[in-house]
C-alpha cells in the first residue's frame, strides 16, 4: 500500500468514482438476490458483464469509470460469494456498500502504468484521470496485475498494486517452530518468550486528549443540532466529525502497522507457526448495530486474530515457513508439560498449576506452548501421510 497524493481536481474524480464503484457494486447485488429469489439462480460475473454493457449505455455516470473498472467489480462480488460458499472462510454474505463506506475503486493492471521519479516518488498513470504522483515507501518488486485505489475516513488516498513476482520459491525456513496465543488484552504470547508481545499505546497522551475534547465537543453538537436544526449538521460539527475520523484513522494505521510487524517476524523467524484456529466470525458476530461492542470491533477488527491469521497464511509461504492452524478446545486447560487436561489446572484467570505434574506458568504462555504441541503433531501426521502414499 502505497500512499497517493492526488491534485485536487483528481481526488474530487477518484471521490465520484468510488461512489460510483459503491453503486456498481449494491447494483450488481440486488439484481443477484432478487434472481437467486424470483428464478431460483445464482448469477455470475459473466452474465452480469452483458447486463453492464447495457447499462453503460444508459447510465452516464457508469460510462464515466475506466473500461475496465465495473468488470473487476463483479469479479470481486464472484469472490465474495465463493468465500461466503466457502465453509472453511469466516465470511458472511457479501453485504451492501454504505455511503460512509471506504471507497475502493479496482484498475486492471494493463491499464496503469508506473514510472519511478526517483528512489522516493514515482507517478502511475491512471485512464482517464492522468498521472498521480504516490510516495514509493518500497520497490513493487514484480510486474503490476492490477491496482486499487482507496480511501480511508480521514481522505487520505492510498493505492496498492498485486504483482506477480519473479523471485524463486524460498528454500524451507529451518529456524525454530513457534506457537503462539493470540489474545486481546496481550497480543500475543509466544511460546519460546517468557513476556508477551503487547500493542504499545496507538495514541500519544496528547493525540488521546484532543480525541477526548473532540468527542465532548462533538456530542454538544450533536445536542444542539437536535434541539435548534431539526438534527441538520452544521458546518462546524462536520469539521469535528472530519477531526476525529482523522485521528481514528490514524489510531487504525498504528494498530494495522503493529499487527504486520508481528506477523512478519513469526512468519520469517520460525520454520513452523502453530496457531489456535478461531473463527472471527463467532467472535464479532454477536455485535448488533450501533451498540458499544461493535464500536470496539470495528476498533479491533485491524488487530484481531482473523486479521493476523489472514497475514500469516500469506506470509508464511513467502518466508518458507508452514503455518498449522490447530483445534482450540482445551488449550487452557491441557498442561504444556505433561499434557494432562484438568479444568482445575486452571487456577485463575491469569495463571495456570496443573494439577498431575504440578507445572505452573502463566496461563496465556502455557497455551502457546499447548498450541506449539499439537502443530508439532500435525504437522508429523501430515509428512507420515504423504510418506505412506
Ligand atoms: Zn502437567
Amino acid at each position: 500500500m502505497y500512499r497517493l497524493y492526488p491534485a485536487p481536481a483528481q481526488a474530487e474524480r477518484l471521490r465520484r468514482w468510488g461512489h460510483t464503484c459503491r453503486a456498481v457494486w449494491n447494483l450488481a447485488l440486488e439484481q443477484r438476490i432478487y434472481v437467486l429469489q424470483q428464478r431460483g439462480r445464482c448469477l455470475r460475473a459473466d452474465e452480469q458483464c452483458r447486463y453492464l454493457t447495457q447499462a453503460r449505455h444508459d447510465l452516464d455516470w457508469i460510462g464515466e469509470l475506466p473500461s475496465q473498472t465495473p468488470q473487476q467489480i463483479l469479479r470481486r462480488l464472484d469472490r465474495a460469494y465463493d468465500n461466503f460458499w466457502n465453509a472453511d472462510h469466516p465470511a458472511r454474505f457479501p453485504r451492501y456498500k454504505k455511503r460512509s463506506a471506504r471507497l475502493s475503486i479496482p484498475l486492471p493492471g494493463q491499464a496503469v502504468r508506473v514510472r519511478p521519479i526517483n528512489r522516493k516518488w514515482a507517478f502511475v498513470r491512471i485512464p482517464k484521470l492522468g498521472e498521480v504522483k504516490f510516495r514509493l515507501s518500497r520497490a513493487l518488486g514484480g510486474d503490476v496485475q492490477n491496482a486499487t485505489v482507496t480511501t480511508d475516513a480521514s481522505g487520505r488516498w492510498s493505492i496498492s498494486f498485486a504483482v506477480r513476482t519473479r523471485s524463486p520459491a524460498p528454500l524451507a525456513n529451518t529456524l525454530p517452530p513457534v506457537g503462539v496465543d493470540f489474545g486481546v488484552k496481550q497480543a500475543a504470547y509466544c511460546s519460546d518468550e517468557a513476556q508477551p508481545r503487547l500493542m504499545p499505546p496507538t495514541l500519544t497522551a496528547g493525540e488521546r486528549r484532543r480525541l477526548e475534547g473532540l468527542e465532548r465537543r462533538k456530542a454538544r453538537q450533536v445536542r444542539h443540532a437536535h434541539t435548534h436544526r431539526g438534527g441538520r449538521h452544521s458546518i462546524r460539527l462536520q469539521k469535528t466529525l472530519r477531526e476525529i475520523a482523522r485521528i481514528k484513522a490514524r489510531q487504525a494505521r498504528r494498530r494495522l502497522d503493529f499487527t504486520h510487524k508481528l506477523t512478519t517476524d513469526l512468519a520469517k523467524n520460525h520454520g513452523l507457526v502453530g496457531i489456535e484456529d478461531l473463527r472471527v466470525k463467532s467472535m464479532t458476530a454477536s455485535a448488533g448495530r450501533g451498540s458499544r461492542k461493535a464500536g470496539l470491533n470495528r476498533g479491533i477488527l485491524d488487530n484481531t486474530p482473523g486479521e493476523r491469521r489472514r497475514q500469516l497464511a500469506y506470509k508464511c509461504p513467502r518466508y518458507g515457513s508452514v503455518l498449522v492452524a490447530v483445534v482450540p478446545a482445551g488449550t487452557s486447560q491441557t498442561c504444556g508439560r505433561c499434557g494432562h487436561r484438568d479444568p482445575l489446572s486452571r487456577t485463575d484467570r491469569d495463571s495456570f498449576r496443573c494439577v498431575k505434574c504440578g507445572h505452573g506458568d502463566d496461563a496465556d504462555h502455557n497455551a502457546a506452548t499447548v498450541t506449539l504441541h499439537r502443530a508439532l503433531r500435525m504437522a508429523d501426521d501430515a509428512v507420515c501421510r504423504r510418506a505412506l502414499r
